[in-house]
């Protein structure tokens, strides 16, 4: 057997005598976290109210061993995980405030369903535009947006260990159950996959489907490997369990047996990518996640990391290169720096798209070219993804230079344009055609 797929204390070195439980604390469990209940009345009190519209997750591994209690004012894990009073206007918090401090249920549900509504839940026409159909039926389950890739999302994978508070899948963990694009049917993948022979790589998402058991993820991923599928290259899962559970990959009942499952696809000739969510370098520092992601290595997985720019979390330069620097230092690829998309608490969040290029810069200059390989800042709009390059002058305007490194065509990635120069522009829909245009070109 290979060496990555038996645990032991001999080969990592950690000592776990004994393997961790996974402890999971929702909104109504927020006073059995000694920590949380040991924050001033008014701070707990916002997280109380604000964790009724947002989903809220954590576990005792985030709560004990990544966030800084003693700065909690300041700390970038707390505000990652619990949601935060600013996260509402004003009125809308005095006015679930009063609901819920006169025990008023009905009250509170109309506020929570009115302010969810006002979130934008359903960015970039993700339920209309990109469902694709198989026997002439729409299949369930599946996205396929780009050419090359096809997202998975499957049923069970659709939860995560913790809920970031800025994740733009924040709707489909409060119940709102169409925003589910959950499919039971396996068979249905691999047909749709095998009558499309461009399809190069398969991304599974959610949620997260590392919170599935190993044996539910085996039977997605085992199915990847039937010979008609030969033209699916790369396997890719998206997660956030190196940040929020590392136990996943070290000490879970089925943790030996999902190594053993990544070691399966690789030794089947498929390049399996772990694409891993980070959002700060204090995410990489504990002993268990070192481990976590040895272990994936070994198996010949590679992690690539991404994640978006984020207000008050990650907005300084200093921290993406220090991230991307410990990434690397540890085997990881950065692929991607997004912008924070433009639903839930966006305002909360967001981050001027001339000082996301600012931070992007700066955090590439302070490193060496291996960890430049980070895409960015990239907006996930309708038309694609789009990378803010840079502000410069053309003819003496000011624009701003874009470029596709997606598009919904083919045809547009790698194209070039140009929009006016706004300074307040936080997203691709606030920008207009520079040089006199009247329309960008992919809006014809
Ligand atoms: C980002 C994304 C992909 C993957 O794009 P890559 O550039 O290949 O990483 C696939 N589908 C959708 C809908 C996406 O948003």
């Amino acid at each position: 057997m290979n060496k990555a797929v038996k645990f032991s204390e001999d080969i990592y070195p950690i000592d776990l005598t004994e393997a961790p439980k996974l402890t999971v604390f929702t909104q109504r469990q927020l006073a059995k976290i000694p920590q949380f209940m040991a924050l001033p009345d008014e701070a707990r009190k916002g997280v109380e109210v604000a964790a009724l519209v947002f989903p809220f997750r954590v576990n005792e591994y985030v709560v004990n061993e990544l966030i800084d209690w003693n700065d909690w004012e300041n700390c970038a894990i707390f505000r990652l995980t619990f949601p935060q009073k600013a996260m509402l206007s004003e009125d809308d918090f005095k006015a679930l405030e009063q609901a819920y401090d006169d025990g008023d249920k009905a009250l509170m549900k109309e506020h929570i369903e009115r302010i969810r509504e006002g979130l934008n839940p359903h960015p970039a026409g993700q339920m209309e535009l990109n469902v694709p159909t198989f026997n002439g039926e729409p299949v369930e389950g599946i996205q396929h947006k780009y050419r090359q890739t096809v997202l998975f999302f499957p049923t069970q994978g659709q939860t995560c260990h913790s809920y970031c508070t800025f994740c733009f899948r924040w709707a489909q963990f409060v119940g709102d159950k169409d925003l589910k694009f959950a499919s039971k049917e396996v068979a249905q993948l691999v047909g749709y996959l095998s009558e499309h022979k461009e399809v190069t790589d398969i991304l599974f998402t959610g949620g997260d489907p590392m919170v599935m058991k190993t044996k539910a993820l085996k039977s997605y991923l085992e199915a990847m490997l039937e010979p008609e599928l030969d033209h699916i290259k790369t396997i890719r899962i998206g997660t956030k369990a190196l940040t929020f559970w590392p136990y996943r990959f070290v000490t879970d009942d089925d943790a030996d047996e999902l190594i053993e499952l990544l070691q399966k696809c690789v030794d089947a000739g498929k390049h399996v990518a772990i694409m891993a969510h980070y959002n700060h370098w204090k995410e990489l520092t504990t002993d268990i996640s070192k481990v976590a992601i040895q272990r994936i290595r070994a198996t010949g997985a590679e992690i690539r990391s991404q994640g978006p720019l984020l207000k008050g979390i990650n907005d300084d330069p200093n921290v993406w290169a220090k991230m991307w620097q410990l990434q690397v230092s540890q085997g990881i690829i950065p692929y991607y720096m997004f912008v924070e998309r433009d639903t839930g608490a966006h305002h909360y969040f967001e981050v001027k798209l001339e000082k996301a290029w600012n931070i992007y810069r700066d955090a590439q200059q302070q490193v060496s070219g291996v960890c430049r390989t980070a895409r960015g800042p990239s907006m996930s709009a309708s038309p694609g993804k789009v990378e803010v390059q840079g502000v410069t002058e053309i003819n003496g305007e000011k624009v701003f230079a874009l470029r596709f490194i997606q598009g919904r065509d083919a045809d547009w990635i790698q194209r070039p344009f140009f929009a006016k120069y706004n300074p307040d522009a936080t997203w691709l829909d606030h920008l207009e055609p520079a040089l006199g245009e009247e329309k960008f070109f992919f809006e014809d």
